[in-house]
């Protein structure tokens, strides 16, 4: 149901998710969206009852546990046909925990219990992936951050993944008409958005041609990682370029709307200066970007 909703926004099953849910439950660093394992994080839940059992013997229904079904026992030692659903589910918790590889009774006879830590410790370790500031450190709206997450994966429905899935035959650019519709052609060796992401490189006074998808994700991750406002800004201004391309290019192909270059860059650059108005440390160095290029 969570997939469908992120999806779709409904929980009707309708089309093809983008990304693999479970990539999606990995942390941002890692190249996920740090979505709950709802299932993992249940299944814990119910394990910190058993812990509750063994530790907090003052409760009254760990004290009714006890005196009907555990009788002097760890609780991880019994099993109780003859209980209530709950019961059981929570005296057969350790089943799960055993096939995750880990002891329940060095589990079980900790001080602590916290839910969150044995989700992260069951959901181990992971490589970073070298674009992660892109979207973790990323003041953009969450739209544009999630377009944004979409092209770093190459995940958006560009017309050449759908003509792949014999879903189309035309793969033709809806913004210049000129050449295939790809994610490095999109982003920026299209007419149309190299000249408004040279437009926006300008306002930045960064002074480099644009390029295609694969080298400006590149130069991003080797140029604008760092803590600094003016990579902070362009890691937004990134996001929000990649946001507005794609919506243009769906309005072209769905509402047979268009809006000219001009349009979109003022309408990136007031985006951008809503979103760094609400950030204090961000204020100085707008008030030079307070222009169009
Ligand atoms: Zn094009």
């Amino acid at each position: 149901m969570c997939k469908r909703f992120l999806w779709n926004g409904e929980t009707q099953v309708k089309g093809k998710a983008l990304v693999v849910w479970d990539i999606l439950c990995w942390p941002k660093v890692a190249g996920g969206l740090n979505v709950i394992d709802i299932y993992m994080w249940n299944k814990i839940a119910i394990l910190k009852h058993l812990w509750d059992l063994n530790k907090k013997k003052d409760k009254l229904w760990i004290v009714w546990v006890h005196t009907f079904y555990l009788k002097g026992r760890k609780p991880w030692e019994v099993i109780v046909n003859q209980a209530s659903w709950i019961v059981r589910k929570i005296l057969q918790a350790r089943h799960w925990l055993e096939e995750k590889g880990l002891q329940i009774a060095e589990v079980m006879e900790t001080n602590e219990f916290c839910i969150n830590a044995m989700y992260k410790k069951l959901r181990g370790e992971y490589i970073k992936v070298p674009w992660r500031r892109m979207t973790c450190n990323n003041q953009g709206s969450p739209k544009w951050l999630f377009a944004l997450y979409l092209a770093i994966n190459r995940r958006l429905y560009t017309r050449d993944r759908l003509a792949r899935w014999g879903i189309t035959n035309d793969t033709l650019c809806p913004l210049c008409m000129e050449a295939h519709e790809t994610h490095q052609h999109l982003f920026f060796t299209c007419i149309y958005s190299r000249m408004l992401w040279q437009k926006l490189l300008n306002w930045l006074s960064i002074n480099r041609a644009s390029n295609g998808w694969t080298e400006e994700l590149n130069w991003a991750v080797e140029h604008a990682s760092s803590k600094t406002i003016i990579a902070e800004v362009y890691r937004m201004t990134l996001a929000a370029i990649i946001y507005y391309i794609w919506q243009e290019r769906n309005y072209r192909i769905f509402q047979n709307k268009e809006r000219n270059i001009e349009m979109i860059n003022r309408a990136i650059i007031q985006g951008i200066h809503c979103r760094a108005s609400m950030i204090p440390r961000f204020i100085g160095f707008m008030q030079k970007l307070n222009f169009y290029p």
